[in-house]
């Protein structure tokens, strides 16, 4: 597999006798006509190489033009680099090229970290004698390039050159100057990074040497003695030179005469740059109840039968070129258990055991969490259990952090890895379980290349490693359900609470009539009661609403002026703090304007409330209250979020305002209350899993009620409070959620029945977008369209308009996936890809339509 440009294809090359390539390792080939040389990675090895015809593009040099047979090329040098992956996880991104549809370099900077990467690095060095006499004066272009050239000291890299040159003449200008020998181009490989070394200090001498130092010194040299001391209390342990110097509060020079009378010496250790410092917590273990036994048994039989198979596989994961694998599709599909359990009913005790069991079994887990900005708790609660056997990974990893917590793993110095999303591709050596922690999050989709969702993506890397995948849910997706409906997964149910506490109460509050009897108000009799009721008793209130900012829409009532964002096709939010509109999409912000900026009317107006204004009208409602606010206003601050809940956990808040982002696996034995303020802001999101969406975060919000010993009260003010997903959540009850939402589904055709690709254009102008999305429909709907694939549109999107890009999208679906990614694929070869605008990008298996 070459490294650069879209490549979505390996490519086969020889290799000649004395090299001895591995998979994963890093190789440098000729590619192209001009025989370039480029970086490449070993995807596989093969005694008999079977190139299909169609896989060789037609016409290219590697055909011999006589014999019409193709030229295997040689490999020209194996860089002398450790391979970075092995056989199954070539598999595994070959996959996700394939079933996403992105190039294989996109798919292994996805699988790999890119510092572990190597690539190639051109720079451009002055050269030769830089007078020009007798030469005729180079062009400006070439003039500028060699005075960048000697202002940054002769040698620079080609991309800086790029960067501060735009000009299509770049290349010929360059040429220019090479043949003029003032210019020479350097191409050398850069590794991948393995690990930082940092300068330690430690003793140097025996503890009698240092004594004796100290005794005859301390008085005359105390800054020397101090520094002494410092390491003399590490007994034995390098310390950086920074951090010595932190805690001696001296500078440098102490040390270095310590070093010069051979006291000290410095040593260069690998430093493990820990992304989450283990906080102190005391492990607690429950014996399980009956049903979490029950439970963990089907999970433990899932490892056993996927360690089973693991064995049988070894030869289904052969030297086949994994690009053409249809011999892979038929390995077995992997275990996988999915755990329904109600919120507060003990899953994760059950993920814990079951990792444990597990570990002892000789075999990591991986443990998904959607969202990692808040889940300091559980990580707490993994370390606690696990100890130094934990690594934490998550996209907002310095590369140092990444590459060292990836390390510690590689070596099996680990036994858990928790992280987000993209910690699914821990390399760990012999995995048996990989969990899904809050399966149905929409944040398991990626939603750049590769757009994998990690729910498959775990299922293939689980079938082709022999693990057990295991799906936790209060309110599993219907995807999820679709696997237990196709015995491609087992169920295991956890029907109640632990300790069989109540599930808490649920009332809806009809809108209609509450505004009429008490209009004007954003809280109703019955939530402003029950929060007053909280704060005299010393117990905790969350109030959810799943909208930012004070106001959603800003109007004039003369002329009906909607201010809007004039990149987006939305309207503006307005923020009281700052008295300013705001854009959700794009940085756009103007002030918020005290008259009508198009008829300049004093009538302008705010409606559509979201947490800002709910948090304002709480103050005035209850003026003593401690209350906070949690969204992502709120917590863009690294660590402000993570503060907030934790003040609310110590019980420093009363009342705790927030989006989705309260909704989410909080376990506060204190909340007895939940507020929904409104209900029906999900509902009326015009996407197929909008009435799914209102389950789940009704469901799980409520959840976060009454996990103590005090039963909970959940009050959901809607104005649809006949509306099958609200009453469904209101009964806390999945079952018949799933009845009622199925027949749906199948009757408008839509996932878990079908497979779904969205193709959006998009382009900064309109007519354009709009053509070449009808160009991909008209394309569509041709000769040779397939009757199994349903095209919807074109049509503009629901949001027309983002970042002053115009979209225009269709929907496809198929009842087979296969078949729908072949028409996709076909589709971008006829009309991309491109980078220029307009473009077309096609999601798979798409989250969201809008
Ligand atoms: P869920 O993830 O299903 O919402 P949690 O795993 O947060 O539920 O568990 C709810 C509470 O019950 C937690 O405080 C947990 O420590 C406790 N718990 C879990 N299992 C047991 C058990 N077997 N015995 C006693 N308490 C338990
Ligand atoms: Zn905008």
């Amino acid at each position: 597999m070459a490294g650069g440009g879209a490549i979505d294809r390996p490519y086969t090359y020889s290799v000649g006798s004395g090299l001895q390539p591995q998979v994963g390792q890093c190789v440098i080939v000729p590619l192209g006509t001009g025989n370039r040389e480029e970086l490449a990675y070993v995807l596989s090895l093969t005694e008999n190489p079977i190139i299909p015809e169609d896989l060789e593009p037609a016409g290219k040099p590697d055909r011999d033009p006589e014999s019409g047979i193709f030229q295997i090329k040689p490999i020209r040098a194996v860089l002398d680099i450790p391979p970075v992956f092995d056989r199954a996880t070539a598999s595994l991104f070959c996959w996700m090229a394939r079933e996403y549809l992105c190039s294989l370099p996109d798919a292994l900077r996805c699988v790999i970290p890119t510092v572990r990467i190597a690539s190639i690095r051109t720079s451009v060095r002055l050269s030769g004698d830089l007078t020009t006499r007798g030469m005729r004066k180079p062009s400006p272009l070439a003039a500028k390039v060699l005075e960048l050239l000697s202002n940054a000291g002769g040698e620079v890299d080609l991309t800086k050159i790029q960067e501060a040159v735009h000009s299509r003449q770049l290349t010929a200008a360059m040429r220019q100057l090479v043949k003029r020998g003032q210019l020479e181009i350097i191409r050398s490989t850069r590794q991948p990074v393995e690990h930082r070394l940092v300068n330690c200090i430690q003793l140097a001498a025996n503890a009698e040497e240092i004594e004796t130092w100290l005794q005859e010194k301390s008085a005359r040299r105390p800054r020397q003695a101090a520094v002494l001391r410092a390491v003399q209390e590490l007994s034995g342990e390098p310390i950086a030179q920074a951090e010595l110097l932190r805690r001696v509060n001296c500078t440098p020079s102490p040390i270095k005469q310590l070093l010069a009378q051979g006291l000290l010496r410095t040593v260069a250790v690998p430093l493990r740059r820990n992304p989450w410092p283990a906080s102190p917590q005391i492990p607690l273990t429950f014996s399980l109840t009956p049903h979490q036994s029950t439970a963990l048994e089907t999970i433990l039989a899932g490892v056993e039968e996927a360690a089973n198979q693991a064995t049988g596989l070894s030869g289904v994961i052969g030297p086949d070129s994994p690009a053409t694998s249809s011999t892979l599709l038929h390995a077995p599909p992997p275990a996988c258990v999915l755990l329904r359990g109600v919120t507060g009913s003990g899953k994760t005790e059950v993920y814990l055991h079951a990792i444990e069991e597990t570990q002892r079994r000789g075999r990591q887990s991986i443990a998904l969490v959607p969202e990692i900005a808040l889940t300091a708790q559980m990580i707490g609660i993994y370390q606690a259990r696990f100890g130094a056997r934990v690594a934490v990974l998550h996209s907002k990893l310095s590369d140092g952090e990444r590459l060292d917590e990836w390390q510690r793993i590689y070596r099996g110095d680990v036994d858990v890895v928790i992280g987000a999303r993209s910690a699914l591709f821990a390399p760990t050596p012999n995995l048996g379980l990989i969990v899904l922690d809050e399966e149905h999050e929409s944040s398991y989709k990626q939603d750049s290349d590769p757009r994998y969702v990690a729910r498959d993506a775990a299922m293939e890397r689980a079938r082709l490693v022999g693990a057990c995948v295991l799906l936790g849910s209060a309110t599993p997706s219907l995807e999820a359900a679709w696997l237990v409906d196709q015995k491609r997964s087992q169920l295991a149910v956890l029907p109640a609470r632990i300790d069989d506490r109540p599930m808490p109460v649920v009332d809806l509050v009809d809108q209609r009539v509450e505004l009429k009897e008490n209009p004007g108000h954003l809280f109703s009799r019955k939530l402003t009661n029950a929060i007053h009721e909280r704060l005299k008793r010393g117990e905790q209130t969350i109030l959810f609403l799943n909208r930012r900012g004070f106001a959603t829409i800003t109007l004039c009532r003369d002329c009906g002026y909607v201010a809007h964002c004039k990149n987006c096709d939305v309207a503006l939010t307005y923020y009281i703090s700052s008295r300013m509109l705001r854009c959700h999409h794009c940085q756009y912000a103007v002030p918020g304007p005290d008259v009508c900026p198009q008829c300049s009317g004093a009538n302008i107006r705010q409606f559509g409330i979201g947490t800002e204004k709910v948090e304002d009208e709480l103050v005035t409602l209850c003026p003593s209250a401690r209350i906070a606010r949690l969204d992502t206003d709120s917590t863009s601050r690294k660590g402000s979020g993570q503060d907030i809940v934790d003040r609310f956990r110590s019980g420093c808040i009363d009342i705790l305002v927030g989006t989705q982002m309260v909704a989410k696996g909080f376990d506060f034995p204190n909340v007895t209350l939940v507020g929904v303020i409104s209900a029906d802001t999900m509902l009326n999101i015009p996407d197929f899993r909008a009435a799914e969406r209102t389950f789940q975060l009704l469901t799980q919000v409520s959840g976060r009620a009454g996990r103590g010993d005090r039963i909970g009260q959940v009050i959901v003010q809607t104005f649809n409070p006949e509306h099958y997903s609200i009453r469904a959540a209101a009964r806390h009850d999945w079952e018949e959620f799933r009845s009622l939402e199925m027949p749906f589904r199948e009757e408008a055709v839509y996932p878990p029945f079908v497979s779904l690709a969205s193709i959006l254009a998009t382009g900064m102008d309109r007519k354009l977008t709009k053509d070449l999305a009808e160009k991909a429909g008209r394309w569509l709907r041709g000769p040779g369209a397939l009757e199994s694939v349903t095209v919807l549109g074109p049509s503009p999107a629901p949001l027309s308009r983002i970042k002053g890009l115009y979209r225009w999208h269709l929907l496809l679906k198929a009842r087979d996936p296969q078949v729908l990614r072949t028409v996709c694929r076909t589709l971008r070869s006829q009309l991309g890809p491109s980078d220029d605008s307009p473009r077309l990008s096609i999601d798979l298996d798409p989250m969201t339509l809008l």
